[in-house]
């Protein structure tokens, strides 16, 4: 038993040519223009530089695989689409295969016979209704139910419409098939053999019928395949590429390195272009998007595609006019509205991106080169960056003014000559906003009382560079990590305590990162490790252990070098800053230290740790006007008042500020307090002054 492959499509079709001859010629052609889609796209990614960031190859490769394979992503917030996505997914999969295994049987070698041709046509029996149910569960989805708010483009119901009919004249050919040469075992091809017995009894016509179908799906599959690198159905191949390449975050390439390839992204960045379905669950997350202001993340990605797509494709060469050629295209003409300055670098929309796309990213690649270009870079971003190249903070010049505050503190001092454990770095925002002075003092108190041996660096603190890298400005960034590593060395700096997540992120992640790539603490000349004091006998550039205070607190705690006695008999809830949480993956250490305080009842925001949603400080909005109706911010106090929330805890200074200024905006102001947690923590403090047994040194190195 087994299956003729061509059976009754071989015979003369046109000018004496048999359907078989016909259907390789086609199944050439549509090669060909897969081949040359693929090609064109593959070339776009070569156009740009190449990879620079660090991944491990084993984990990324083993994780790249359960998401592609089990569509882990997909299902995230949206279980329905999550299993339309599967059974779509599995079921083209083994149609694919056994088309690949039929092909080999008709050609090569046969071998479907017998017990392995009935187990192989049940099997694709079984992967054609799992095909044609999820095209229908995708139909459902899209276009009745409308999850994620998507936007039906022309090409969202040709895909499934083709699909669908590819499954469905696959079964009516099979059906017709056995309809005219039944044969024992056909039981094991149900839904042909059922569509069969349907068709019983009206047997006139059958092998015509059955030819009609036969080339109806075969021109339809070859359709497809045609189709396929020009539509979003590419993602299957950029979408892999992607869940594996955009594990590891963008590298950091110094301004030297990327003379000429200003306006560019990297290589990750093009592919993830091509890997984007649009499928919209990116902007449902999207804060900014919520409060009105002109940003999508989906958008974002398209048009970035779009612009590179008419940079680099290789039809411009032959369809661009001469002119057109040499004025190629232009980034700030892609950003018609600016939206690329609206983004907060929360990357809630990167957290929920089925294929690992990350628009905060394209979003800062965008504004670097904008600020290269000096065009449309808004004035109060302009403003923020000249104060931090000039004075080394955001606002105007530092002196006096700018430090006298300071004192307050009654901290040691490493400007001072004062040498201690641990530095604590304050921060631009704490430095200067009056509500975030009350957390630095909180924070003193709470060192003190647990006997950590900590300094300021006072009048040597400059800007950590959080907005100059996030706002794209990347040779001030440079400048600023040169500064700040020269400062740790001269001080003898290596352990840091911050209160702000973006300092915190910058110091950790992104000076790391960069560090090997600047000459810090080298003569730029030779190159040799000849120190830039070399009259002090050289720098020594240290390796820094960067800590929030979240994570310090957490570990005082732990190991009871903090005693909290006093009961706060109150309704709390964490507010997850974006670069504690997404970014840093630390959600546990501040719950930890709540529940610690005597009284405390915690309670989760309906959004919190993953899909917590940002304040709208970050990634340098905090210097950028809005006139959007309602903020970010007063959208999420709305979420403090819905869990019935007597305090609204952060650990962010960003946050602190606008959720602080929000509450009151959204009449709030009298019922829920918004605190960092350093201040219930001080609050709860039961005898400040306590000294522990244990080092201070110690302490640091455990936490
Ligand atoms: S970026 Fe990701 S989440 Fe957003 S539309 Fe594209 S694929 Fe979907
Ligand atoms: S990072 Fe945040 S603000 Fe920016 S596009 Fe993504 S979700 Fe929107």
């Amino acid at each position: 038993m087994t299956r003729e492959v061509f059976w009754n499509i071989k015979g003369e079709i046109l000018w004496g040519i048999g359907g078989q001859v016909i259907f390789y010629v086609l199944s050439a052609l549509a090669i060909a223009v897969f081949l040359f889609g693929f090609y064109r796209i593959v070339r776009i990614w070569s156009s740009t530089w190449g990879e620079r960031r660090e991944r491990k190859f084993g984990d990324s490769a083993r994780t790249a695989a359960l998401d592609a394979l089990l569509g882990r992503r997909i299902f995230r917030g949206d279980i329905f689409g999550g299993l339309a996505h599967f059974l779509i997914m599995w079921g083209f999969v083994l149609l694919f295969i056994g088309t690949v295994l039929l092909t080999v049987h008709n050609d090569i070698y046969e071998f479907l016979r017998g017990t392995v041709y009935l187990i192989y046509s049940l099997a694709l029996d079984l992967a054609g209704v799992f095909f044609i149910l999820g095209t229908l569960m995708a139909a459902f989805r899209r276009f009745v139910l409308r999850a994620n708010r998507v936007h039906n483009l022309w090409d969202d119901p040709v895909i499934l419409g083709l699909l669908f009919v590819i499954a469905a004249t696959g079964f009516l050919t099979e059906g017709l098939r056995l309809w005219s040469i039944s044969h024992i075992g056909q039981e094991l091809s149900p839904m042909g053999d059922a569509l069969g017995a349907l068709l019983d009894g009206n047997a006139a016509g059958a092998e015509g019928a059955h030819r009609i179908s036969w080339w109806f799906h075969a021109l339809a599959a070859l359709g497809l395949v045609s189709y396929l690198p020009y539509s979003k159905l590419f993602h299957m191949f950029s979408g892999a590429a992607n869940l594996y390449l955009g594990q590891a975050p963008v590298g950091i390439v110094p301004l030297e390195e990327r003379e000429g390839l200003e306006g560019e992204f990297d290589r990750t960045q093009l592919i993830s272009f091509d890997a984007c379905t649009k499928c919209n669950r990116c902007e449902v997350v999207c804060p900014a998007y919520a409060a009105g202001e002109p940003l999508s993340p989906r958008d974002l990605v398209l048009s970035m595609k779009q612009y590179t797509r008419r940079k680099h494709a290789i039809e411009r060469r032959y369809l661009d006019s001469d002119d057109s050629k040499k004025n190629p295209p232009k980034i700030d003409d892609a950003v018609a509205k600016d939206e690329c300055w609206y983004c907060t670098t929360c990357v809630a929309c990167a957290e929920r991106c089925p294929v690992r796309i990350n628009p905060a990213e394209i979003a800062r690649e965008t504004r670097a080169a904008l600020i290269d270009s000096g065009k449309r870079v808004p004035k109060t971003i302009r403003d923020v960056l000249n104060n931090v190249g000039k004075y080394g903070n955001p606002w105007e010049p530092g002196g006096p003014k700018h430090y006298a505050w300071l004192k307050e503190l009654e901290a040691k001092d490493f400007s001072q000559g004062d040498s201690a454990d641990l530095c604590y770095f304050v921060g631009c925002l704490a430095s200067d906003d009056q509500r975030n002075h009350d957390v630095a003092k909180a924070l003193v108190k709470v060192l003190n009382s647990a006997a950590v041996d900590f300094a300021i660096m006072g009048k040597e603190e400059t800007c950590c560079g959080d907005f100059a890298r996030r706002l794209g400005e990347d040779g001030l960034f440079e400048a600023l990590v040169e500064g700040n590593y020269s400062a740790f060395a001269d001080l003898g700096i290596s352990n840091i305590l911050t209160t702000s997540p973006h300092c915190f992120h910058t110091m950790s992640r992104d000076y790391p990162a960069i560090k090997d790539k600047l000459n810090i603490g080298q003569d730029p000349k030779s190159k040799s490790s000849v120190s830039a004091s070399a009259t002090d006998g050289g720098l020594s550039i240290p390796d820094l252990n960067v800590r929030h205070h979240a994570q310090l607190l957490a570990q005082l705690l732990g190991n009871g070098s903090l005693r909290l006695g006093h009961r706060i008999e109150k309704t709390v809830a964490f507010h997850d800053p974006c670069y504690l949480g997404r970014h840093n993956g630390i959600y546990n250490a501040p719950r930890e230290v709540l529940r610690a305080i005597p009284g405390v009842r915690l309670v989760e925001l309906s959004r919190s740790r993953e899909g917590s949603f940002c304040c709208g400080g970050g990634g340098g909005r905090m210097w950028m006007e809005s006139d959007v109706e309602h903020r970010m911010s007063e959208l999420r106090v709305q979420d403090a008042a819905l869990a019935k929330a007597d305090v609204l805890v952060t650990a962010c200074p960003y946050c602190l500020s606008n959720l602080t200024d929000s509450m009151k905006v959204a009449g709030y102001g009298e019922q829920i307090e918004v605190k960092d947690i350093v201040e219930l923590v001080a609050e709860a403090i039961e005898e400040p002054g306590v000294v522990d047994s244990v080092g201070s040194s110690d302490k640091i190195k455990e936490a």
